[in-house]
């Protein structure tokens, strides 16, 4: 038997890193987690490390430090504590994994997914914002070292298992991401008025941390999805097209030259994309139950509401406009995303602050890490700035 992999897992007390450590645990023979890394509950972490016992435990937050160093001790457990960002991009490019799950939520991400690819492991990249800042870069860093990037956002794991090989061909014609439409599916502008965080994060299909829910809400998710896809298959954005899906049983789907389309089904459970990148090439048990199509009746098929939904056509243009334009949104929605989640501003003034900030800041080139940093520190200054003009109190 060859030697188990060893997997970093970044993000492990989100959603994403709930799932791969599940899946992980379900293989002992073939893998384990040596790498566990966290923002800064660090009281979640101690919980992980001393149910998964990885060599490595790794806190984003310096000030959480010495908490997690005590916490391992206390617990006896050998593994070893390290603090900030610096510490986490040098494990991952150390020989303590050979795999990386990257699912660390937003642009924080961006740094151990560089390194990552930087240092040829196998990338299972949940972290889309990453790609959105600096999708150029990340790729070819990636194909520079020879590291296998293998998508888990569901929608570009099913285009990577449509594909042959999971890789891009020329006899492809376009992609299609299916999005669930999210919680507010068929409503109009004025009943978005008042809608509170609570309604937005609970999402009809899917169990996801608060940041992707509101971005499925908003319809960014799918917006930013579109410019995940650009990066990852190299295809240019009239060849990705979008189309609201219920059910989020269709995941993709990939039309070929000769007419043919192939579509990648299964439940809604993330699971199922992380076992796809664990065990690739080979098809690993994940935990999820079976697609039982007599069970949910029909699926339908319907065109997205960009007209309420703003934020799907603003990330197109985005990635139409190139340059420092996709980081600008991407920053811009995350300071607008905490702020409704903080009820500070309201649901449809997400795609206000962005567009705000896109139209403050007209794109630059984008050849250096530095001008994408720069333009994502710029696009959160406007975009923080624009905030108290949206200001309402908190229902
Ligand atoms: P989450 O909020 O549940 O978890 C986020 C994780 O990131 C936590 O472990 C948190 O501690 C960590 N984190 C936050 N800030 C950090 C920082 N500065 N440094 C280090 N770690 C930090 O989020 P999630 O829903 O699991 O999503 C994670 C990523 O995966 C996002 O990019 C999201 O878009 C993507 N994704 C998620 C899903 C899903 O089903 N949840 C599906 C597709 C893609
Ligand atoms: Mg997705």
């Amino acid at each position: 038997m060859a030697t188990p992999r060893s997997i970093a897992v970044l993000g492990a007390t989100g959603s994403v890193g709930a799932s791969a450590l599940d899946v992980i645990a379900r293989h002992p023979q073939r893998m384990r987690a040596t790498i566990l890394a966290a923002g800064s509950n660090v009281d979640a972490l101690l919980a992980l490390c001393r149910t998964h016992r990885p060599d490595h435990a790794v806190i984003a937050d310096q000030t959480c430090f010495q908490a997690l160093r005590d916490g391992l001790l206390e617990s006896g457990l050998p593994t070893r504590a390290h603090a900030g960002d610096a510490a986490l991009a040098e494990l991952v490019a150390s020989d303590a994994c050979d795999t990386v799950v990257a699912a660390i939520v937003g642009a924080a991400g961006l740094d151990s997914t560089l390194a990552a690819a930087r240092s040829g492991k196998r990338l299972l990249l949940a972290n889309k914002e990453s790609l959105v800042l600096a999708g150029e870069l990340v790729m070819a860093a990636a194909r520079d070292a020879g590291a296998e990037v293998i998508p888990i956002d569901s929608e570009h794991s099913a285009i990577f298992q449509c594909l042959p090989d999971g890789r891009m061909h020329r006899g492809v014609r376009a992609i299609t991401l299916t999005a669930s439409g999210g919680p507010f599916r068929g409503r109009s502008r004025a009943e978005l008025e008042a809608v509170t965080p609570e309604q937005a994060v609970a999402h009809p299909k899917w169990s996801m941390g608060p940041k992707i829910s509101v971005d499925s809400a908003t319809l960014m998710n799918k917006g930013l999805e579109v410019i995940e896809a650009h990066h990852l298959f190299g295809l240019p954005a009239d060849r990705i097209d979008v189309v609201v899906h219920p059910q989020s049983l269709v995941h993709a789907l990939v039309e070929f030259d000769d007419g043919s389309t192939l579509a990648q089904m299964g439940l809604p459970d993330m699971r199922t994309a992380l076992a796809v990148g664990l065990g690739w090439p080979e098809r690993i048990d994940s935990g999820v139950g079976r697609l039982d199509l007599r069970a949910h009746g029909q699926l339908e098929f319907e065109a997205p509401d960009e007209a309420t939904f703003p934020c799907l056509t603003l990330a197109r243009q985005a990635m139409e406009s190139g340059g420092t334009a996709p980081a600008t949104l991407n920053a811009a929605n995350e300071v607008a995303v905490s702020a409704f989640l903080e009820r500070r501003i309201r649901f449809l003034d997400i795609a206000s602050v962005v567009e705000g900030a896109l139209a403050a800041l007209p794109q630059t080139p984008a050849t250096s890490l530095e001008a994408l940093r720069d333009a994502d520190e710029q696009a959160r200054r406007v975009a923080h700035a624009a905030l108290p003009r949206y200001a309402r109190s908190s229902s």
